[in-house]
């Protein structure tokens, strides 16, 4: 196999395949936070991020969400379809948290009446701004259709998670999606689901995810190895 490395990310190494739709993502041993600004690299955390997203993208494409996961193919990786990546962050909120509730001035864990879905811009340039719809436009990012899609489609797969989350005991607090064009110009979920871009509270208020890290609240990857044994009950 030809596996050239297409892109180096904070989380993940992206390589090529000998099938050009097919890429392979190899997750690494580094949490990173505030935009790199902390940055550690933390044994094992890969191994557990590559078997949590494998196990919930899997779940995603049994219940009918079209994304980009193929199969996990080792500890560290998993083959993904090639897409061309959406610069958005899609963030959707269940209870109010971390910059939500610095930027309005509420505390954390106040639960939201509707889920509020919000955009960010990747740019790493410009710290990925907070932008909204218009935004999107201007920046020819998407089209209505294609913003009106991206909301639905997360608060379809918001639904699926809370409910998962929920039979074993865990709060979906809020998450951070991305999609990307597939080859047929179709917009599929892509990227990871993992406690690196959700938050998790247990029924005593523990941070089950990267909060454990960003405020130096424990040892990673003791959480995410809980989350990861909690997750083989869903049904
Ligand atoms: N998130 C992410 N990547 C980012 C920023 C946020 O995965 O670059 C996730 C984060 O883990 C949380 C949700 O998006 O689950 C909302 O994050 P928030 O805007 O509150 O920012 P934070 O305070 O976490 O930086």
């Amino acid at each position: 196999m030809s596996n050239k490395l297409l892109y180096s990310g904070k989380a993940k190494d992206i390589f090529s395949t000998d099938d050009e739709q097919v890429i392979l993502a190899r997750y690494k041993d580094q949490a990173t936070a505030f935009n790199g600004v902390k940055k550690e690299q933390i044994a094992g955390k890969g191994v557990l991020n590559n078997q949590i997203s494998s196990f919930i993208f899997e779940k995603l494409n049994a219940a009918g969400v079209a994304t980009h996961f193929i199969e996990k193919v080792s500890d560290t990786d998993q083959l993904n379809k090639k897409v061309e990546i959406i610069p958005l962050e899609v963030v959707l909120r269940n209870y109010t948290a971390g910059s939500f509730s610095k930027r309005f001035g509420v505390e954390e864990g106040i639960a939201l009446e509707t889920p509020i879905v919000e955009f960010y811009y990747k740019n790493d340039d410009l710290d990925d701004p907070f932008i909204n719809d218009e935004h999107v436009k201007f920046l020819k990012i998407a089209s209505d259709q294609e913003i009106a899609f991206l909301k639905e489609e997360t608060r379809r797969i918001n639904e699926l998670l809370s409910d998962w989350f929920r039979q074993i005991g865990l709060k979906l607090i809020d998450f951070k999606l991305e999609f990307g064009f597939d080859k047929d110009g179709k917009i599929i979920l892509a990227d990871e689901f993992s406690p690196d871009n959700c938050r998790l509270w247990d029924a005593e208020y523990h941070h089950m995810d990267k909060d454990v890290f960003r405020r130096g609240l424990g040892e990673l990857t003791d959480v995410y190895q809980v989350v990861w044994e909690k997750l083989q009950a869903i049904k």
